[in-house]
């Protein structure tokens, strides 16, 4: 073939097919003789996710500047959640703006770019453990409900919700422990048989990829012979942040492909739901793995979050829409960020995300286009960013209601306190001026002012 003529088709591809390939990784002082069949064996993928600073600094070697090292080292310091980053992930951030990359922001913390928390913000702010009948099943809707099945991760993600359960303690948190324990398993079935309108699960953590396989089987098996369980999702941040583990753990994908099929025959949906939230997480090795789901026929849909410096950009979320559909994932949700401690630098205003949803809308297949959602604090669910009854963007107050799933209540969502004005910060800082604010959103809320 005529190398010109193939470089003149590649320009006329178009940006979201264009996936990174090759031996990427070895720009990675630690990874620079490492070949790709080593580079695809999910083991030493997990072997060498990057835990400590320590890790950090034998892996990039002289990549990046000493001061970066220690700007990470304080970061870590001041988290509520561990560290662990997949060496695939490590080879995907551009070390040479290590500062600004995305994905880096998402998983490392450096202690310069932390902001002051918004004084409303709470560990656990979705309320699941009250929301919760057997300890790691959260029963908020109707029909639907959540089983966390585990209580760790392939990575750690900086703006988790479960910030609360997942991962190993840290200066800051104590966790709450879900272990894969059969007979606290076995608890949970027992509740789901009593509750005959449970249709739907979603089974989660912690990460399902993280699941033995024999316990993934056994959860899937278990839940699918439920007569009422009428459809389980099983989610996972994996094809994001290890894809190689599809194509190279086969006891695990196998489990996987069982459960999906056997769901089949019983005329159930068995699907996947993941968590690619930057279109730069996406290689030729996602393109791989995503193809083998697609040829088993397995479902897989992606719930993102929308984070500032990392894809707050109305021209990065149709990217990101549009390189999912290639791989044949459907883009389901993007959620505002929720109320986590220590993560206010990732936290975008309401305002944000109403441009940039407006934005996405329309540029592709309805059904690749992501509802836009904030999980209510205090347990009112996912709600649609524009349905609030109130905002105010002074004050980055909004204000949401539920009718279906807490009826009469209200919820609360603020924008982050750094991108108001100085006074309104003021503002927030006391307490007698910080109730009168909440108050006079409640009051307008109540009547019909949005
Ligand atoms: C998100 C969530 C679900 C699933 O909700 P969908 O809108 O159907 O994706 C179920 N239970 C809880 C507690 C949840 O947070
Ligand atoms: S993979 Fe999911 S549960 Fe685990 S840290 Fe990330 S967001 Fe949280």
């Amino acid at each position: 073939m005529e190398p010109h003529i193939e470089n003149q088709n590649e320009q006329m591809i178009p940006e979201h097919r264009r996936l990174r390939s090759g031996e990427f990784w070895q720009v990675i002082p630690a990874y620079q003789s490492v070949d790709e069949k080593t580079f695809l064996d999910y083991k030493w993928q997990l072997k060498h996710s990057i835990t400590s600073v320590k890790k950090l600094l034998e892996t990039l070697k002289d990549l990046v500047p000493a001061d970066f090292y220690k700007d990470v080292e304080k970061g870590f310091h001041h988290v509520p959640m561990a560290v662990r980053i997949s060496p695939y992930v490590m080879s995907l951030i551009d070390w040479d703006n290590p500062y600004e990359d995305p994905l880096r922001r998402q998983f490392l913390p450096l202690a310069s770019q932390l902001k002051p928390d918004h004084p409303e913000l709470h560990l656990d702010t979705l309320h699941e453990q009250a929301d919760s009948p057997v300890p790691g099943f959260t029963h908020r809707y109707p029909d639907k409900a959540l089983l966390l099945a585990l209580d760790i991760c392939p990575v750690y993600c900086r703006y988790c919700t479960r910030s609360y359960g997942v991962g190993f303690d840290t200066d800051e948190v104590e966790k709450v422990k879900f272990s894969q324990d059969v007979a606290r398993y076995q608890k949970i079935f027992e509740y789901i048989k009593s509750q005959p309108q449970l249709e739907d699960i979603v089974l989660s953590g912690g990460d399902a990829y993280m699941l033995r396989s024999e316990r993934l089987r056994y959860l899937g098996e278990n839940l699918l012979a439920i007569p009422h369980v009428r459809r389980i999702r099983i989610a996972t941040k994996g094809p994001a942040i290890m894809p190689m583990k599809l194509l190279t753990d086969h006891d695990w994908y196998g489990a996987l492909r069982d459960i999906v099929e056997q769901g089949r025959y019983l005329h159930k949906e068995v699907c996947v739901h993941t968590h690619f939230s930057h279109p730069q997480e996406v290689s030729d090795i996602s393109k791989r793995a995503m193809d083998r789901l697609m040829e088993d026929g397995i479902t897989v849909r992606n719930q993102a979050v929308l984070q500032r410096g990392v894809n707050d950009d109305k021209n990065i979320m149709v990217l990101l829409a549009r390189r999912l559909a290639y791989l044949n994932v459907q883009s389901y949700y993007v959620y505002m960020h929720d109320l986590v401690k220590g993560v206010e630098d990732l936290r975008t205003t309401l305002q944000t995300g109403l441009d940039i949803e407006k934005f996405v809308r329309g540029s592709t297949a309805g059904f690749n286009t992501p509802n836009f959602v904030v999980d209510a604090p205090g347990g009112g669910g996912k709600r649609s960013i524009h349905s609030y009854e109130h905002y105010d963007p002074e004050t980055g107050i909004s204000i949401y209601t539920a009718p279906s799933v807490k009826p009469g209540q209200y919820f609360y969502y603020f924008d982050p306190i750094d991108t108001l004005s100085p006074n309104i910060q003021a503002d927030w800082q006391n307490q007698t001026k910080r109730e009168e604010m909440k108050e006079a959103a409640l009051v307008a809320a109540k009547h019909g002012r949005k």
